[in-house]
């Protein structure tokens, strides 16, 4: 089955047929700078690393490109509220974003650019509008002209006369049409601005995104992504901008998340019903924080609660002990094993994702293999079937584990604590102890191997005896 994507603009699942493969250019809106993300955002950011990463694991090469919005009303108004430079603001919380992203796996684009880096490229998008009879100038701040625009309202499937119906003009605002917004802004006292051919100003969001994305990715890219609030009005100013100025499409494939909700309303700064990304790594695992997010299908709406991070936890927590537990009880799997079982589930694993980006199905093969590799070991440690069952149960592992890898899972789930100096540290005094205890058993000091177990036990270190000797877990 060849990759299906739903498309924003045609409204339907299309085969992905990118412009030059094995090319791929991708734009998402990223982050405006002026606090730290919630966990609504969060979905975008890392559904949108899912499927950059899945197109990688399908052979394509990926040139994604995702901005800051690094100057904008709510950067200046949280700059004056706080005292503080509204350029440092932004510059804190682009680390901030960094920070926690990395810790979400979700890895850094190919180019972050920021808006303020690219005043020239707006200009130059801005003059071309204006020569195009696109746009206008009005007391120093210039406007696009809907409707001379012909296919405006198609992306988001909005026709212009109820549209008009929403339009409104703020007051000291001169446009022509209630409908036009405003590509450029004249300065205002106090605020940062850049010279430009219709005096001090500063860019207008949608504007921005339309230059970066073509400065860094060229006239027509093929995925351009972000939450379901982008398409309108951000997304269908952006195209509007873009085809305007070159009379070429923009984007090949519209994606949209669904929101993120609490109590079925959608997670938002405005309405206050949000939790930062910080709050909720401050209470549960990078692991079961990105695993949650993607386990709903990325167009549905996924509702937030305490209740449904624990499960993520609780599913995580599945997933890490039977693979650690396995590979503990077959002692390192032969490289390279496989089975038809592993086979079918990878193919599986595939077709889910193939379908729109399936991450909730892909999941439910990744727990069908888990299932099945609990059977197996078990039936190992039982000594059933011997060789047959290890091998059936190695190669469980390994596609577990490319699997998890494929959805950025893999180094989340299974590197906590091991991966540093203290963690092999403890390793090791648990492996030694393992070894006083068996043998105090040959010694046939059974109160001291049980006072062993029972003190690691109450360190969150359980023991499990098998056939093939001892292994320990950690809660
Ligand atoms: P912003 O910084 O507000 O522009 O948002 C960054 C990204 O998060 C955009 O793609 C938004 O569409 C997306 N987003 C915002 N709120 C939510 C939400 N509640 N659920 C899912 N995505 C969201
Ligand atoms: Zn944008």
């Amino acid at each position: 089955m060849t990759l299906k994507i739903y498309n924003t603009a045609t409204r339907r699942k299309e085969d992905f047929q990118p412009q030059n493969p094995p090319q791929v250019t991708m734009y998402n809106c990223g982050p405006t700078v002026y606090d730290y993300f919630h966990v609504g955002n969060a979905r975008n950011f890392v559904v949108v690393d899912a499927v950059r990463r899945y197109l990688e694991h399908s052979g394509y090469t990926v040139k994604f490109v995702q901005n800051f919005t690094d100057v904008d009303d709510k950067i200046i108004k949280r700059a004056n509220e706080k005292n503080e430079p509204w350029d440092r603001l932004a510059a804190r919380f682009v680390d901030a974003y960094y920070e926690k992203a990395d810790a979400l796996a979700v890895r850094r684009a190919t180019i972050h650019p920021k808006a303020t880096e690219h005043i020239k490229e707006m200009l130059d998008l801005v003059v071309k509008l204006v020569e195009k009879g696109l746009a206008y100038e009005k007391n120093g701040d210039v406007y696009y002209r809907v409707r001379a625009f012909k296919g405006y309202g198609e992306l988001s499937g909005k026709n212009i006369d109820d549209l008009l119906e929403g339009a409104r003009v703020d007051v000291g605002e001169l446009k022509e049409d209630p409908l036009d917004f405003a590509l450029w802004k004249a300065a205002k006292p106090g605020e940062p601005s850049w010279t430009s051919p219709w005096g001090e100003g500063r860019p207008g969001w949608h504007l921005e995104c339309s230059a970066m994305s073509m400065h860094h990715l060229g006239e027509t890219i093929d995925i351009h992504s972000g939450g379901h609030d982008l398409i309108f009005p951000h997304h269908e100013n952006e195209r509007a901008q873009s085809c305007g100025a070159t009379e070429k499409p923009f984007a090949k494939y519209w994606l949209h998340n669904g929101f993120l909700t609490i109590n079925t309303e959608k997670m938002s700064k405005s309405l206050g019903n949000f939790f930062t990304i910080n709050e909720v790594l401050d209470r549960f695992q990078p692991a079961a924080v990105r695993f949650y997010l993607l386990s709903a299908h990325y167009r549905h709406p996924l509702d937030y609660s305490d209740a449904a991070l624990e499960e993520a936890t609780n599913a995580v927590g599945r997933i890490r002990e039977a693979v650690v537990t396995a590979e503990k009880i077959l002692g390192g799997a032969v490289a390279g094993t496989t089975s038809d079982e592993a086979v079918r589930l990878e193919a599986e694993f595939k077709e889910a994702m193939d379908d729109d980006f399936n991450t909730q199905r892909a999941i439910g093969v990744i727990f069908e293999a888990v299932s099945l590799l609990n059977e197996k070991r078990q039936a190992y440690s039982r000594n059933a079937n011997g060789e047959s069952d290890k091998m059936a149960a190695d190669a469980l592992v390994g596609a577990i584990r490319r699997l998890l890898g494929i959805l950025g899972l893999e180094d989340l789930i299974f590197s906590a604590g091991a991966a540093d100096a203290d963690g092999a540290f403890s390793e090791g005094l648990v492996d030694l102890l393992i070894r006083a205890r068996k043998m105090a058993k040959e010694a046939k000091q059974f109160q001291l191997a049980d006072y062993i177990r029972d003190e690691l036990n109450s360190l969150g270190v359980r023991l499990q005896d098998h056939p093939t000797g001892t292994i320990w877990l950690k809660d």
